[in-house]
């Protein structure tokens, strides 16, 4: 019963037509949602309306929870969820936003079984109970920059897709088992060779991963090192590339980027303006 009233909302929520002063927003904030083609840029627009009455948005630090703030965050979300069925980041509820890089504490036990807490600066997390957190300050930058192949808020909800189906592991939700054989191989591969890439980098200093506050980007191809850490963080990396540096995704890692557009539903790479 829940379920059909639920959809039902949804399904009017889709329909209602978002105020001008919001597509303002996102065209001001989010660029690269003005280069979809007209039919997904309506379903965006709809699924901003279901997104917005369906999450909690928190302001941390003295963030204020602003239609610039909301409106930015939930285009940029719902980007990841177009031309597909989903169910709008089931396990998220929430979206803390914090005014510019934040700190975290996270518990870290030793191999001796001491317990430490770590804090760490940080731009963006994706919990898995449920709550994503960003910098409002490096998100909107990022967002207003769409070719760059960075979008942490992108980031962030691509983590949320891989853990729907209750795994961190690189692997989101897929329709059949041979997609996620598909899948495997791809990503195995791409992941492999980017990790050989980071083990090879000049630029790339040894006590990187040890860094409190590491520097944000070492950019050596299509896809930010980053990525090497985990078969995670690759999703997510390749996520923002697939979406913000589609064309050069699309000509140096064909295959991935053949598997996203699968997944996602969608072709960035024609979208982007000659
Ligand atoms: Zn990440």
């Amino acid at each position: 019963m829940f379920g059909i009233i639920k959809n039902r909302r949804r399904a009017r929520l889709m329909q209602t037509p978002l105020p001008p002063q919001w597509r303002a927003i996102i065209d001001a904030n989010a660029p690269l949602c003005t280069r979809l083609p007209a039919p997904l840029r309506t379903e965006l627009e709809g699924r901003v309306q279901v997104f917005l009455n369906e999450k909690e948005f928190e302001g941390c630090a003295g963030q204020a929870i602003t239609d610039d703030v909301r409106v930015t965050v939930a285009a940029l979300a719902c980007l990841l969820l177009l031309n597909r069925e989903n169910d709008f980041y089931p396990r998220m509820g929430s979206i803390l936003v914090y005014p510019n890089a934040f700190r975290v504490k996270h518990r870290h036990v030793d191999e001796h079984g001491f317990e430490t807490e770590v804090e760490e600066e940080n731009l963006g997390e994706a919990w898995e109970r449920g709550s994503v957190i960003l910098s409002w300050e490096d998100a909107l930058i990022d967002a207003r920059e769409p070719d760059d192949g960075f979008n942490v808020a992108i980031h962030e909800f691509a983590h949320q897709l891989d853990m729907e189906d209750g795994y961190p592991n690189g692997t989101p939700l897929l329709a059949d088992k041979e997609k996620y054989q598909r899948w495997q191989e791809v990503m195995t591969r791409e992941y492999e060779a980017l990790k050989r890439l980071a083990d090879t980098l000049d630029d790339y200093p040894p006590d990187y991963w040890d860094n409190e506050f590491r520097p944000r980007h070492v950019h050596a191809d299509v896809l930010d090192v980053y990525g090497a850490e985990d078969p995670a963080e690759f999703f997510a990396v390749a996520t923002e590339a697939f979406f913000e540096d589609a064309l050069r995704l699309k000509a140096h890692h064909r295959e991935l980027y053949a598997a996203l557009s699968d997944y996602y539903c969608l072709d960035p790479a024609a979208w982007v303006p000659a």
